[in-house]
């Protein structure tokens, strides 16, 4: 594994990390769970990302992280980087949304619980809210930091101006404030319309995730959809229509990704990290294979001027 800084933090990430948002819910396999988890930190994999609503039933990814981590990582807990998040719907009635005070500090020990531990590394404001006052979510993220709950903040899904108005109050409540999480892929470039160079000003790290647009850019769809993959799913956010629709594409990236001995999906990472804001590429996995197959991008992480110009001619 190779390790980047996150902004101008002392926070140093795994270039790949790994994300609990599908396949460690109580409809999954817990022991499949556990191998995927065990194989990551075996393969330097030290950053595990959460939220209080993966699942599903929300909740349940952090409840069985916290069976999953008492059993096999409690005694390497200082070598993991943790996270956990609270902005979406998580629970019934006014308090369980959004990015009230209210929500967030009882959100975060409901986190806590469910996982067994003291605090989070990282604990983050999931999106932005039009109608509570930033400073009252920001304020919020201080609190969290100052009460132990929290060793850093981040935020995500903000858009550029956003961000830069979180960062100034979180300055001045001097609150280590170190990563946006944005979704970033070969498929959804927003963060390069001003969001990066916001993050280069502020000093601030970006954590891609979907880096393989939930499964799109790998080389699972190329001769139909798998039985069992998420696009086949039912509860996900990857449907056949848009697979389909991106057919094309997947096949001529997929042809440049031979070309230079890739996978497509470790090229799609490799495309990602050419960035040096990014600090970590957040993956999600099905199994340990694909998060080995995954980490094998890192052996080949430059691309040639060609290699850039025809991957932009598909993507543009
Ligand atoms: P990816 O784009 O990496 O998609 C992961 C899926 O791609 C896997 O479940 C698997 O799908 C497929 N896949 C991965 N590796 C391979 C491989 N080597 N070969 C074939 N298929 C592969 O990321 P996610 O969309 O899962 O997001 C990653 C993480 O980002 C989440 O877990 C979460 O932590 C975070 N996230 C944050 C959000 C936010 O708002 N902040 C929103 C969404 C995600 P299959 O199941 O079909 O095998």
């Amino acid at each position: 594994m190779t390790f980047r800084r996150s902004g101008n933090s002392g926070a140093l990430l795994p270039a790949i990390s790994l994300g609990l948002w599908h396949n460690f819910g109580f409809v999954d396999n817990i022991q499949n769970g556990r191998e995927i988890l065990r194989t990551a930190f075996d393969l330097g994999i030290t950053h595990f990302d959460l939220a209080n609503n993966y699942g599903p039933p929300y909740g349940s990814a952090e409840e069985n992280f916290g069976t999953i981590f008492k059993n096999d990582f409690k005694s390497y807990r200082d070598e993991l980087f943790i996270a956990s998040k609270a902005g979406f719907d998580m629970w019934p009635g006014p308090y369980g949304n959004w990015g009230s005070r209210k929500y967030l500090i009882a959100s975060l020990d409901q986190s806590l619980k469910r996982m067994g531990l003291d605090y989070v590394d990282i604990f983050y404001h999931h999106r932005p809210d039009p109608h509570t006052p930033l400073e009252e979510t920001m304020g919020a993220l201080a609190d969290i930091v100052r009460q132990g709950k929290a060793l850093y903040v981040g935020i995500s899904n903000y858009a550029p101006k956003e961000t830069q108005e979180a960062a100034v109050i979180l300055k001045r409540l001097n609150v280590p404030f170190i990563l946006h999480q944005a979704r970033y892929s070969m498929f959804d470039r927003w963060i390069e319309d001003g969001l990066l160079d916001t993050l280069e000003q502020i000093g601030v790290g970006c954590i891609a995730f979907s880096p393989l647009a939930q499964g799109m850019l790998t080389d699972k769809y190329i001769s139909g959809i798998p039985e069992n993959s998420r696009a086949a799913k039912t509860l996900t956010y990857l449907d056949t229509d848009t697979v389909k629709s991106n057919l094309v594409k997947i096949q001529k990236l997929n042809e440049i990704a031979k070309a230079r001995g890739q996978k497509l999906q470790q090229m799609a990472i490799a495309w990602i990290l050419r960035q040096k804001q990014v600090a970590s590429v957040l993956v999600g996995a099905s199994s340990a294979n694909q998060l080995k197959d995954n980490v094998e991008a890192l052996n080949n992480l430059s691309f040639s001027k060609e290699e850039l110009t025809e991957i932009e001619k598909i993507i543009a």
